[in-house]
């Protein structure tokens, strides 16, 4: 199992840092957890081709985490994929991509389809998770979701099983009290990190996010093997560099596990 950071920034254009996106490989299957902006470019810069991603699983709706999915979706459409992409996502999602796809690009399709393209695999399968708990289970995987509270919109946070290994993926926000439960002895937590405490506290959406100790306190608490922190928002407000560094002193301080600091095109081999 591979997992790739394709984008450790969020909302704004850092031109070093994409929006929030990473890639699991899995077997065969690519999987890409939320399609941030630049997204696909780092998925090419990963040597990955769109039309090669498997399944897409989306945390929750805030454009950051999802302004490029409609160019996974077309890009994926030219180059011919072999079939739909798999879209998952909170409650919401089905509205999302029926309003993104078709109705703003009628033209382009019917441009297309106008010179003998099939428009048969354009349109993914979305599937939307409204509960906790496992909700895709093969031989190889299971999959399971919970909720965090963030801004008061439904958001996920995703846990891959294998034989061998577990990851947790989350998107934004708090999680309750039973999180560290949902970690137990994961090898990976990919968490996002938007600034510290004394930061957040500053901004008016600061209470939608975690803060460093606080992950400390989970990763601790689950027996997490390494965390990555992402969504390094202080860094584009600050202008800080060293910012996020400091964040993960904050949190090697009070873990004893492995801490990385996400930057674009950071691989971790599982
Ligand atoms: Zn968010």
């Amino acid at each position: 199992m591979r997992y790739i950071m394709l984008g450790s920034g969020a909302v704004r254009d850092n031109p070093n840092r994409g929006g929030p996106s990473q890639l699991l490989q899995i077997g065969n299957e690519n999987w890409m957890f939320d399609c941030g902006r630049s997204a696909c470019t780092n998925l090419a810069r990963a040597g990955v081709n769109c039309e090669d991603v498997d399944r897409l699983f989306l945390t929750h709706l805030h454009f950051d985490h999802i302004v490029d999915v409609p160019y996974l979706v077309f890009v994926g459409w030219v180059k011919v994929r072999k079939k739909p992409l798999k879209i998952y996502g909170p409650v919401g999602t089905k509205h999302f991509v029926s309003h993104v796809i078709r109705p703003p690009f009628e033209q382009d399709i019917q441009s297309r389809i106008g010179h003998g393209k099939d428009d048969s695999v354009l349109d993914p399968e979305v599937i939307e998770i409204e509960e906790k708990g496992e909700f895709l289970s093969t031989d190889d995987f299971q999959l399971s979701t919970t909720f965090t509270d963030h801004g008061g919109i439904p958001t996920l946070v995703y846990r891959i099983d294998t034989k061998d290994h577990r990851v947790v993926i989350t998107g934004d926000g708090n999680p309750d009290a039973e999180f560290s439960a949902f970690c137990q002895n994961a090898d990976l937590l990919s968490i996002e990190c938007s600034g510290t405490a004394e930061f957040l506290a500053t901004q008016p959406w600061g209470s939608w996010h975690i803060t460093p100790p606080e992950i400390a306190e989970i990763a601790t608490e689950a027996n997490v093997k390494r965390v990555i922190i992402k969504h390094l928002v202080i860094e584009d407000i600050t202008g800080d560099l060293q910012a996020v560094h400091r964040m993960g002193d904050q949190i090697r301080k009070e873990y004893g596990g492995e801490v990385m600091v996400g930057e674009d095109g950071l691989v971790i081999n599982l």
